[in-house]
């Protein structure tokens, strides 16, 4: 889902002589609480049925406009004919539902691209990355590409053009004169785009490929360039030093400038994955400053792991739990440090139940070890050299010579 720079809450707030792309501030705002709406829609009042997780991270357009890459799981799998009913890629008519119409056409029409505009930034080597102008058929059709091959049905089947003169006032009307039909219609949901107004793409992703690449998408963190001007005197960027690479290439626009400093989140998941701190006593990771390292070093921040020996000395219940089933029941309150039962019961050290400090972690069946990892072994957490051989020999059968030294410097780091 794009920004779309003419919402009303974009367009009112701002003063006679400015524009809503002058106002970066507002703008971010409005987005926000659009992509909440969106994601309440979706899993509060179950937009296309009982939602399973979500996760989103918002990104800029280059000219500035943000945007949000939202993958969500259903409980129920989605079969191949009722993919129509929540995807459409075909022009609404426009006599009966005309508002449709109107975002659809002015939001959800690639290009013009191809021999009738060969400088669109889509092109490259003469052909559309984004594969327009799609194949027309009468049915959606699932296959084995990224995504399912969309009903577009021809004009002999009934299916509706773009209405030439309704385009225009903001676009430029770059599609005067050009007949629009079915294959460039960007894949949308009537119900979304009814409510939302903007662009929207909805695509259907039940390949391990789709996974794959939207998951690669909303992880991969902003584009960058990485340019230099040589001049004498100039401090040159060495392209080895990745930390100086990435402050160097990173561009942030005005919009983005304005989201940050507001503090609007980057990114959001549900269920929230929380990250269970494990470390050998006084070996947890210590922040401070100049003003506050006295006092750091006297009471250190608790850690998950330290926090839960607290829990399990005052909370019976807690007590008969392993360490990473902890999250389960209780939450992490970041501000406080401490572990908080959940009011809402729902239905996880790993091998000690209940310990009360780390004494408790070397001690199983009453006896006491010396070592973290003499404790592994009686457990049997730790496996033994064998595999490592294991893996050297697996690889060889199906590893180049280059991957097998990589794998083999990765056994020696671990
Ligand atoms: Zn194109």
């Amino acid at each position: 889902m794009t920004c779309n720079l003419v919402w009303p809450e974009n367009t009112k707030e701002v003063i006679p002589g400015q524009n809503s792309t002058d106002r970066h501030d507002l703008t971010a705002r409005v987005f926000k609480v659009k992509v909440q709406k969106l994601v309440a829609l979706l899993k509060k009042f179950k937009g296309f049925g009982d939602m399973k997780y979500f996760m989103y991270s918002v990104e800029w357009q280059k000219r500035g406009l943000p945007l949000v890459h939202l993958l969500l799981w259903f409980m129920e799998n989605l079969l191949p004919n009722q993919i129509d009913e929540i995807i459409s890629a075909e022009i609404p008519n426009l006599k009966t539902v005309w508002k449709l119409y109107d975002t659809i056409t002015k939001n959800m029409i690639h290009g013009p691209c191809g021999s009738l505009n060969p400088s669109s930034p889509c092109m490259k080597e003469g052909k559309c990355t984004k594969k327009y102008p799609r194949v027309i058929s009468k049915d959606t059709k699932t296959n084995n590409k990224v995504y399912p091959l969309y009903r577009r049905r021809a004009p002999e089947d009934g299916s509706h053009m773009l209405a030439q003169n309704t385009r225009g006032k903001n676009t430029g009307n770059k599609f005067e004169g050009i007949q629009v039909d079915n294959s460039w219609i960007v894949p949308y949901s009537s119900l979304l785009s009814k409510i939302f107004n903007c662009h929207i793409n909805v695509e259907f992703c039940n390949t391990v490929k789709a996974i794959k690449y939207i998951c690669k998408y909303i992880n991969k963190g902003s584009d960058q360039a990485l340019f230099n001007i040589r001049q004498p005197g100039n401090v040159n960027i060495d392209p080895r030093d990745e930390v100086q690479t990435f402050r160097a290439g990173r561009y942030v626009s005005s919009n983005e400038a304005a989201w940050r400093i507001l503090g609007l989140p980057l990114h959001e998941r549900h269920p929230t994955v929380i990250h269970l701190a494990v470390h050998l006593p006084n070996g947890q990771r210590i922040y401070f400053t100049e003003k506050n390292f006295r006092e750091r070093m006297a009471t250190p921040l608790k850690t998950t792991l330290t926090a839960f020996f607290q829990l399990c000395q005052n909370d019976a219940f807690a007590k008969t739990l392993f360490y990473v089933n902890i999250p389960r029941y209780y939450t992490w309150k970041v501000s406080l440090k401490e572990w908080k039962r959940r009011e809402r019961m729902e239905h996880m050290s790993t091998a000690v139940q209940g310990p009360t400090n780390f004494l408790d972690l070397n001690t199983v069946d009453g006896q006491e070890f010396e070592t973290f990892r003499q404790v592994r072994e009686k457990l049997g957490l730790l496996e033994d050299d064998n595999h490592w051989d294991a893996t050297m020999k697996e690889s060889i059968l199906c590893r180049s010579p280059s991957e097998i030294r990589d794998l083999f410097a990765i056994l020696i780091c671990t």
